[in-house]
């Protein structure tokens, strides 16, 4: 048979798979696949290939020995956000403007990986783990599935929406991958999976939680491992991975207590800018160990050289694809950075020149490392080796002159006004609208320990993130982090006056940011004073008109005020950012079950967990559903899968117990009204239902007890109140 029907057929089936463009089907069956991997947080020295000996990585050892590892490879900023834009841009922080973690967007005019794939005729996938890399930040451009869905968790003690976890993240990639192969068009893909999880805390799942007891940051690195085994062997059953290029990395690494800081960002010495880079597929040697410095700027270049594809012409990398091949190649230094003492702390801002044998750190006190002779970097030769420092010195400041205007013109209008009202000048180049003696990072480094104490505490025990922020800002009242942390404290301890006051003096000293906004929107709402929330959310959603979250707050706010259909709004508001956004959906659904709209209801609950299918809140809105129609058994089946992926849901618990009860298996019930009331909230109408359920098993005295305290919580309940009469009324009377 000729091959000729087939071929025929093929724009068709390029059409219905969703490729509109022109492309070459034999060239685009030639080409290898990409998979770019970005490990967060993550320090080389931390991975088996890298020499930790307690380090449980095999699959990324394996990798490195049936590909090509760097030994060094240098991060440019100790942060998620602007670390990935060089990745993902090939070039530095001064070269895509993108500085800090949130309040910047990469600009329209630096083009990014996902783009020049896509503009070849890859098809391009992202699924990120952590908040740093939403989509509003404009990491999703070039990509034609951006997955950047971030689970609300039910622990109180983390923010929610910030992380999805490797197993959660893989399973997306995973569907997709297999969308691909269902679609049975032979184009290449480049799919960036990123994870999150070594950043802290600390908490790898149970079975790695128990082994790494003393080292749970090397147990959150097993588990990403175990993912990416997963995930690599999804593309082996595929028959992909023979001719894909995979290319792992990270964003930076963890300081673990060096130079006085416990994770990452204030300072730019190697503990967390050193990272892996291991890479292996068709065309790359094995088992080579190459001493080539990588740096974040060259992946780019690397995987496009690779691929057959030129780089563009901002791109400030270069290929390493001749030191893989084991060719020698010149040392090509790296500009690192750090703004996050100027933007979260009030200090001075840190650049440094890094060579393969020395760094040079400018701060108001300059250091400078031997790296050869002082890994670690413990001894400033810096008065020792002047000349040594000024040669450095020189092509840092041209760096930093030189490319600092474009940066300025390439940020978006959006950007650029919030970084006017955040004191920043020219956009994307930072200048401190104050210029007096700003406190050296190195100084401030003593405060951080109860700084990173007040933080990690703000949400678990809120009054001792109040003693200790508070200490900090009476020594240094400039320190905004602390500030807007303890706002949050504020807030998870009821006194929602004292977190507006705090929001209101960052407002009034122009550094109130999104987020921050958010916070004080849901304050203000918390203290019903509706009006001035929706007044401060409105504008938040104008100010920033990629941003959701305004939105989300607004709807509440809208709830509150009883205006129901102003709210539907807000989320349909949502929908038309993120086509799919989950907590839109979810607020739409529960609009929809109140109102009695029990399709539209179905439906939105539905989306979320084609979106999610492990999303406990929509499984349990989906079994309230079929409870309304008569379907208790599938209802009690619905209730249980929630309860087995979240144990600790108390809505879900209670359903469960509700729906056993109702279904008269008293016995079965019972231990699950219990959880319920373990798990929160301790409601009278969980509590009148153990009260019922103990008395259909006979126990009165525990029956008894359970309406008591439901009284105490609510005492206008007549009915609960005889029923608690007549059985203590029955009762044999004691001694
Ligand atoms: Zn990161």
């Amino acid at each position: 048979m000729r091959p000729r029907p087939i071929l025929a057929a093929l724009p068709a089936l390029l059409a219905i798979a969703g490729c509109h463009r022109e492309r070459s089907p034999t060239a685009t069956r030639e080409r290898s696949n990409v998979l770019l991997v970005t490990i967060d947080t993550l320090r080389a020295d931390h991975l088996g290939c890298y020499g930790h000996a307690e380090a449980a990585t095999p699959t990324l050892d394996a990798l490195a020995a049936r590909g090509v590892r760097f030994a060094t490879a240098i991060a440019h900023v100790p942060l998620t956000g602007p670390s990935h834009a060089s990745i993902l841009t090939g070039r530095t922080p001064l070269g895509h403007g993108f500085r800090d973690n949130g309040g910047y967007v990469i600009p329209a005019d630096v083009k990014t990986a996902a783009e020049d794939f896509h503009e070849a005729g890859y098809r391009t996938a992202a699924f990120v783990s952590g908040f740093p890399l939403d989509r509003r930040f404009g990491f999703d451009r070039g990509f034609e599935v951006y997955d950047d869905h971030l689970p609300k968790g039910n622990d109180p003690r983390r923010t929610p929406y910030v992380e999805r976890l490797a197993d959660a993240t893989t399973d997306a990639a995973l569907r997709w991958l297999q969308t691909l192969a269902a679609a049975g068009v032979p184009a290449s893909f480049f799919l960036w999976v990123h994870y999150y999880d070594p950043h802290a805390p600390y908490e790898p799942p149970p079975a790695l939680a128990e082994r790494f007891r003393a080292a749970p940051y090397d147990g959150e690195i097993a588990f990403v491992d175990s993912q990416l085994a997963r995930l690599l062997r999804g593309l082996e059953e595929k028959g992909a991975l023979a001719r894909t290029l995979v290319l792992v990395t990270a964003d930076h690494g963890e300081a673990l207590g060096e130079h006085g800081e416990d994770t990452h960002g204030l300072f730019v010495y190697d503990a967390t800018l050193k990272v892996p880079w291991i890479m292996a597929g068709p065309g790359l040697p094995t088992g080579r160990v190459a001493a080539t410095v990588a740096r974040g700027i060259d992946v780019l270049p690397t995987l496009l050289d690779y691929a057959g594809l030129a780089p563009g012409p901002g791109a400030e990398g270069r290929s390493l694809r001749p030191a893989a091949e084991g060719r020698e190649m010149s040392d090509a230094p790296a500009y690192a950075e750090s703004l996050y003492p100027e933007r979260e702390f009030g200090w001075a801002p840190l650049h440094a020149w890094r060579t393969e044998r020395f760094k040079l750190i400018a701060a108001p006190r300059p250091e400078l490392y031997d790296l050869a002779a002082d890994a670690e970097e413990k001894v400033n030769r810096v008065s020792e080796l002047p000349e040594r420092a000024a040669e450095l010195r020189r092509p840092l400041e041209r760096a930093r002159s030189r490319t600092a205007p474009s940066a300025a013109a390439t940020v978006d209008p959006e950007t650029a006004e919030r970084l006017g009202a955040l004191g920043y000048v020219g956009g994307g180049h930072a200048q401190p609208v104050s210029a007096g003696a700003r406190r050296d990072p190195k100084d401030g480094v003593r405060l951080l320990p109860r700084i990173n104490r007040g933080m990690s505490a703000a949400r678990a025990d809120p009054p001792l993130a109040i003693r200790e922020l508070s200490a900090v800002l009476a020594e240094d009242p400039g320190l905004l982090a602390a500030r807007r942390t303890r706002a949050v404290a504020y807030a998870a301890s009821g006194r929602h006056d004292l977190a507006v006051a705090d929001l209101r003096r960052l407002e009034k000293d122009g550094q109130l940011t999104a987020e921050d906004a958010i916070v004080l929107g849901d304050n203000l709402r918390f203290s019903d004073r509706l009006a001035e929330a929706a007044d401060v959310l409105q504008r938040a959603a104008r100010d920033n008109p990629k941003f959701p979250q305004p939105w989300l707050s607004l709807a509440e706010v809208h709830i509150k005020e009883r205006k129901n259909g102003e709210a539907a709004a807000d989320y349909r508001r949502v929908l038309a950012l993120v086509p799919d956004h989950i907590e839109a959906l979810r607020g739409l659904g529960d609009l929809a079950l109140l109102e009695g709209r029990l399709d539209e209801a179905t439906a939105r609950y539905g989306k979320i967990l084609e979106v999610d299918p492990g999303d406990a809140g929509a499984m349990t809105k989906a079994g309230v559903l079929r409870m309304r129609t008569g379907r208790g058994d599938d209802a009690i089946a619905l209730f249980r899968r929630a309860v087995e992926r979240e144990p600790g849901n108390g809505e879900a618990l209670l359903y469960l117990a509700g729906a056993l009860a109702a279904g008269g298996r008293s016995a079965e019930a019972l231990p699950f009204f219990e959880r319920a009331l373990a798990a929160g909230p301790r409601s009278s109408m969980a509590l009148n239902g153990l009260a019922l359920t103990r008395l259909a098993l006979g126990d009165r005295t525990g029956a008894a007890a359970a309406f008591r305290e439901s009284l105490k919580l609510d005492p206008r309940q007549p009915d609960v109140a005889r029923t608690l009469k007549e059985i203590t009324a029955n009762r044999t009377p004691g001694p």
